[in-house]
């Protein structure tokens, strides 16, 4: 049997990866569309062969807990709405993947994971990256010690935007800027590669002065965390810079590096290592896939084995109270501390 989602959202994200993804899925099929636009979807509709009934809007979104052919609500709406239609798609009792980031603040998270946990529903978030190739490959690597220990990471993703009018720019619908729209990717691969959680972050945040992309939300954030074996990351994300989504992994005799590596697709891994006195750098190549496709499967296949997926919502939490450290070290000017969390991390 193959699972059916209901996609909530018709954005750029939805209509130009996911909605196309579904269709090549092994486990998973879109069975149901929301959407505050009936001409938007009418026309999504009849492209993907969806019957009227099983169209939505945000007002009769709550009816789809009539609908046996939804298992999966998929909410792909901007940031600040992902608590409470997540919250509703738990109480109409489907299981919710959620994207990135998982919501606005980590009190939000909280009260997704209770809903969902209420209702006896799954709750995954979509952190497309750790049902990638190269990166997965890059994680084994390092569990492997192929280069010995890990000593630092170095993580950057930065893109430019200019549409001051977007939601993005809007600090409630957003819930902040560069961090926790791409800086998350940083952030949260860093943590699956090393299969290990920061217990320190020190951080500094600018924006530029007059800049209206800026008024609401920040455009650069730079940060370093610290990890319990000794591995220190460096990681920083801007809005307003060309982009480059690259990081390195550095170890005790080579390093990992992935170009694109936060990207839908083109990612570079290279190793670079001691060969007595030579250096050998090498591309290793391996073949993409759709993330987003493998992802939906993946949960797909958490529901049809009764399995906890790797990137449950607790992961989302986790994220959320780490980036709430950084910007209080930002704010504040000094280290803070990561306490109480237990370690999260299910990928091992
Ligand atoms: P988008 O602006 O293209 O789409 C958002 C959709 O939400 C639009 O169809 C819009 O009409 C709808 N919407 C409903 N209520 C709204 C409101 N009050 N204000 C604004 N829009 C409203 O955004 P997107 O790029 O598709 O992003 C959607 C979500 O997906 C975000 O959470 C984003 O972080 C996430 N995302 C994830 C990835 C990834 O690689 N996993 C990539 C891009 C976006």
């Amino acid at each position: 049997r193959r699972i059916g989602y209901a996609v909530v959202g018709l954005g750029h994200l939805a209509l130009e990866e996911i909605l196309p993804a579904l269709s090549n899925c092994k486990k998973s099929k879109l069975t149901a569309l929301v959407s505050g636009s009936p001409e938007k979807l009418k026309k999504v509709a009849a492209q993907y062969g969806i019957a009227p009934e099983n169209c939505y809007s945000y007002q009769t979104y709550d009816q789809i807990k009539n609908n046996k052919e939804v298992d999966v609500i998929y909410i792909v709406l901007p940031n600040g709405l992902h608590k409470e239609y997540v919250i509703r798609g738990a109480q109409a009792g489907k299981h919710i993947l959620c994207e990135k980031p998982m919501a606005n603040t980590a009190a939000e998270c909280r009260d997704m994971l209770s809903a969902c946990s209420k209702a006896g529903v799954k709750l995954m978030v979509a952190y497309r990256i750790h049902y990638q190739p190269h990166n997965r490959k890059l994680r084994e690597m390092i569990q492997k010690k192929e280069f010995g220990v890990a000593k630092f990471v170095e993580a950057h993703n930065s893109q430019s935007t200019a549409n001051v009018n977007h939601w993005r720019h809007k600090k409630a619908l957003a819930g902040g800027g560069a961090l926790p729209d791409i800086g998350l990717y940083c952030l949260n691969t860093t943590r699956f590669v090393l299969g290990e959680e920061p217990v320190e972050v020190f951080a500094y945040q600018y924006s530029t002065p007059g800049n209206p992309l800026f008024k609401e939300i920040e455009e650069l954030v730079s940060w370093q965390m610290r990890f319990p074996s000794g591995v220190i990351a460096n990681c920083a994300t801007d809005y307003d810079v060309h982009e480059s989504r690259r990081y390195r992994v550095n170890c005790k005799t080579g390093w990992m590096n992935i170009d694109q590596a936060y990207a839908y697709k083109g990612q570079k891994l290279t190793t670079s290592k001691a060969d007595g006195l030579m250096k050998r750098t090498e591309e290793i190549g391996l073949a993409e896939n759709n993330q987003f496709a493998a992802e939906m499967d993946h949960f797909s296949d958490c529901i049809l084995n009764n399995k906890k997926p790797f990137t449950p919502g607790e992961e989302g939490l986790q994220d959320h109270i780490i980036m709430e450290a950084i910007y209080q070290s930002a704010r504040e000017g000094k280290p803070v501390k990561i306490n109480g969390i237990a370690a999260t991390n299910t990928w091992k």
